[in-house]
């Protein structure tokens, strides 16, 4: 009989701190989802295709001649410093050095937003 009572209070006492513990369970994967939200950005490294956290950029260069600009992309905090080995063009999908980029396209679109035309690297564009 007193077997029965502790299993039953075992079961009361799991259910009670289930349902205290069940607040802060449904909480946490919310917070934890949009703090990995917030710690990437949306896209990846095109050259590495490394995902980039918040605050990491590719390092680019503009020029603007005659309303026209082009961007060279020279890549992420991770490929120009870490790994090499993964910088590939992806027009052409050559392999890249570190001081070769990509050169693109950019202009506004009617809404504001830039929009960037990745034509290639320097080895597919002067071929
Ligand atoms: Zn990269
Ligand atoms: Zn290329």
């Amino acid at each position: 009989m007193t077997e029965i009572i502790i299993v039953a209070s075992l079961i009361l006492v799991t259910a009670v701190v289930y349902v205290l513990f069940s607040g802060t369970k449904t909480n946490e994967p919310k917070i934890k989802q949009n703090e990995t939200k917030d710690e990437y950005s949306k896209l990846p490294c095109i050259i590495c295709c490394s995902r980039l956290k918040r605050g990491e950029r590719l390092k680019s260069e503009k020029f603007t001649v005659d309303d026209k600009t082009t961007v060279h992309i020279f890549g992420c905090p991770f490929c120009l410093n870490a790994d090499h080995s993964k910088r590939k063009c992806p027009v052409c999908k050559k392999s890249l050095k570190c001081n070769e980029y990509l050169i693109g396209d950019m202009w506004k679109k009617d809404n504001g937003k830039n929009r960037l035309h990745v034509k290639g690297c320097v080895k597919c564009i002067s071929q």
